[in-house]
């Protein structure tokens, strides 16, 4: 395998939710393949954080500032960009609430910018890629698009809506040479996160449920990202990359079966 097997080098990527967790692993992963990135995120201060890391490792960024779930706010930063081959939608936001006690606001802010906001992007930094004829677009999912994940608000919903929004991408552009694809993490440990994994033995409790032994870095989801992003995944599209260590597969584990435990 080459060093360059990806065939990334020179190629721009646009990242939103690029100053924190996921987002800013895939910013830094992207710089180490020689490529472009332009950092999305509403605060200038996380931004300009992220951005030392990825100039230490790669070309400079350009950084902008961007409120992803305002479409005029996006297509100024998508005009500021200019020509972009790949886009990875990163940002997200989380709230509590069941279904009973959620807050409309609560409720629309996790649709706003979980959901719509991967709509406004893409079609923002879509258009030119399809006037090229050649573009990715990664989205970043969740597990819970397809698992509902209780008292989250509306996220599992707007997740879901992500999956079905990154099938239709692929459905109606595909055809003119823009991929697109989604990647769907288990359980990562990022500043979302974070606060869960400081409460007594969560963290432990947490890398127990996982087969592979361990929740998520960032830096996991960020290579799988690497990989939808390049032409080496050419022929891939509409497609889920559930990327969880196995998480998902542990369902029947659940079940009582005497005589079956594991020795
Ligand atoms: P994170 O560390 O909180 O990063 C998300 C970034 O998006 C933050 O910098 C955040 O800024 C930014 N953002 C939020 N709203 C925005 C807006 N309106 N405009 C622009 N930027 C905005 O979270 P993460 O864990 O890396 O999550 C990244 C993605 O992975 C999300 O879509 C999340 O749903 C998904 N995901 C995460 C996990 C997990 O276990 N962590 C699992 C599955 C999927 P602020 O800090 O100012 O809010």
């Amino acid at each position: 395998m080459t060093q360059n097997w990806l065939g990334l080098d020179g190629k721009v990527a646009a990242v939103t939710g690029a100053g924190s967790g996921i987002g800013r692993a895939v910013a830094i992963a992207l710089a180490e393949q020689g490529v472009s990135v332009v950092m999305l995120d509403r605060s200038l201060d996380s931004l300009t954080e992220a951005a030392n890391a990825v100039s230490a490792v790669g070309p400079d960024p350009l950084l902008i500032t961007c409120d992803v779930s305002d479409v005029a706010s996006v297509e100024n930063a998508a005009s500021q960009a200019g020509a972009v081959d790949i886009l990875v939608n990163c940002a997200g936001i989380s709230r509590p609430g069941g279904i009973a006690d959620v807050s409309v606001d609560d409720w629309n802010s996790v649709l706003d910018v979980n959901m719509n906001a991967y709509f406004f992007t893409s079609k923002a930094f879509g258009k030119g890629m399809l006037e090229r004829g050649h573009g990715s677009l990664v989205h970043i999912a969740s597990i819970s698009g397809r698992n509902a994940q209780g008292n989250s608000g509306a996220y599992s919903v707007g997740k879901a809506g992500v999956l079905m929004l990154s099938q239709q991408l692929a459905l109606e552009w595909s055809a003119r040479g823009v991929r697109s694809n989604t990647v769907s993490p288990g359980l990562v440990r990022t500043p979302m996160t974070e606060a869960y994994y400081n409460v007594g033995d969560v963290a432990a409790r947490r890398d127990k449920a996982v087969p592979i032994g361990r929740v998520a870095r960032p830096e996991d989801i960020a290579q799988v990202v690497l990989f939808l992003a390049s032409d080496r995944s050419g022929y891939v599209t509409g497609a889920d990359i559930v990327t969880d260590g196995g998480f998902t597969t542990t369902l029947m584990s659940s079940v009582p079966r005497p005589g079956y435990d594991e020795k």
